[in-house]
């Protein structure tokens, strides 16, 4: 059988060595990392087929400059003096347009529709990773907000999915876990969620029953090349002979292409967590808390909060403190009951989202090399397509029609 590598062993290359060792390929993943605190373990773990609507839309750009000049606002571009930059600003501006909305609405509901089966089974298989169906809760506390979420809700509808408007008193019927001071709420019941760190940690023990070879703490730097075809992976620890590569490198992708000549457009949105361990009085439901953008995600006996969108650099490893505050702030608003009080810079956990500027991902074989496959640019929405992308990718090297049409996910 053929031997394919995987360079990143985020939840992407993962998810793909999970599909391609069922396959019966022989699978190896390097990653430069020791692979325990990257972007796929401290997410919000949300599996969100309500996010139909891709990060470039009309109204973003508008939005996003009134947030620049707030130093607590949940979406910042860090201004810099950066050719990638400047090239992602204008293609993200390019396909903030409602005929790219329209297109890309369908083929992200399929794909996610895709992954949450294929969470499903996974769970059938092993619940160590507390999968749960309790669908997402968008709650709001302005009128202005209220009618952008129903509207999404109403997109999402026409889509069929199937979706709750909820009054204030209909959110507190749903929430029982703690007080919210809302005046009402969207519920979509297609999603699910999970605890990241459990599913890495699920993956990782699959893989090894498998006999995929794991290598951590291995960079990978360049690549031999005969002809259009890579023959070997050239690491830090030795040279790897290769028959398919799957690229799956998150926002470090674009930097590792070059060395391919490929131009990839993807930028790392920054964005925080911190957990509470074992709190009793604590939400019961997933919730986005949509003015702050904050994510809540009760997994397990924690709490997780997520948030903010600091379109950065992947050197920018500083806490920015105002951004966190933004977070604590809005839970203290939607949670009157809860008092939180910002966490120690110790307990912040910070991940890079690997954003395209069409706010699609990428899953394709690539045009010039003909044994590599994309798989990476999955933003906010990465835990959530992992094994649909998983299996995509499978698919691809295996030459068999793909499961869901992959159009909208060409570079
Ligand atoms: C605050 C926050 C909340 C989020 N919440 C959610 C959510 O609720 N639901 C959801 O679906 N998504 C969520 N996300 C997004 C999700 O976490 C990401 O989309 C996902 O983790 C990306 O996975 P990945 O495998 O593409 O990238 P990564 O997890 O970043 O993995 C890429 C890997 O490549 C490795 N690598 C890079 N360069 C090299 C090299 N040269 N050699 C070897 N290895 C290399 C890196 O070390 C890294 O481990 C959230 C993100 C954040 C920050």
């Amino acid at each position: 059988m053929k031997k394919v590598s995987i360079v990143g062993g985020g939840i992407i290359g993962l998810c793909s060595a999970y599909y391609l060792a069922k396959e019966g390929y022989q699978v190896v993943v390097f990653d430069k990392s020791d692979m325990t605190d990257g972007c796929s373990y401290g997410n919000a773990g949300m599996i969100v087929p309500s996010h139909i609507i891709p990060m470039a839309q009309p109204g973003m750009i508008a939005q996003g400059m009134k947030w620049m000049f707030d130093s607590q606002s949940p979406f910042y571009v860090k201004p810099r003096l950066s050719y990638d930059l400047i090239k992602w600003g204008l293609q993200f501006y390019k396909h903030a347009t409602p005929q790219h909305v329209e297109k890309s609405m369908p083929a992200l509901r399929d794909l996610a529709l895709l992954s949450k089966e294929l969470f499903q089974d996974l769970d059938r298989e092993n619940h160590s990773f507390f999968y749960e169906e309790k669908g997402l809760l968008m709650l709001y506390k302005t009128d202005k907000v209220a009618e952008e979420i129903q509207h999404e809700g109403k997109e999402a509808q026409r889509l069929g999915l199937e979706v709750d408007f909820l009054s204030k008193e209909g959110v507190s019927k749903l929430e029982t876990g703690t007080r919210t001071d809302v005046i009402g709420g969207v519920h979509y019941k297609s999603d699910a969620h999970l605890y990241p760190q459990k599913f890495m940690q699920f993956i990782k023990e699959e893989l090894k029953r498998m006999n995929v070879a794991v290598h951590s703490n291995t960079l990978v730097k360049d690549f031999r090349m005969q002809n259009n075809t890579i023959s070997g992976i050239i690491t830090d620890k030795g040279e790897f002979a290769t028959d398919e590569v799957v690229l799956a490198s998150g926002s470090w992708s674009p930097e590792i292409a070059k060395k391919l000549d490929i131009n990839i457009s993807i930028l790392p949105g920054k964005g925080y967590s911190f957990t509470l361990n074992n709190r009793t009085d604590k939400p019961s439901i997933p919730s986005i808390l949509c003015e702050g953008k904050v994510a809540v995600t009760p997994m397990s006996t924690d709490i997780r909060f997520g948030g903010t969108m600091e379109i950065t650099h992947t050197n920018d490893l500083k806490i920015n403190q105002n951004r966190l505050q933004g977070i604590v702030n809005s839970i203290n608003d939607f949670y009157p009951d809860l008092k939180i009080d910002r966490p120690e810079e110790k307990d912040i956990w910070f991940g890079f989202r690997p954003c395209t500027p069409s706010g699609l991902p990428i899953i394709a074989r690539d045009k010039k090399i003909s044994n590599l496959v994309l798989a990476t640019g999955h933003a906010m929405m990465g835990l959530s397509l992992a094994p649909a992308t998983g299996k995509i990718v499978t698919e691809i090297i295996s030459n068999k029609a793909t499961s869901v049409n992959t159009q909208m996910f060409q570079l």
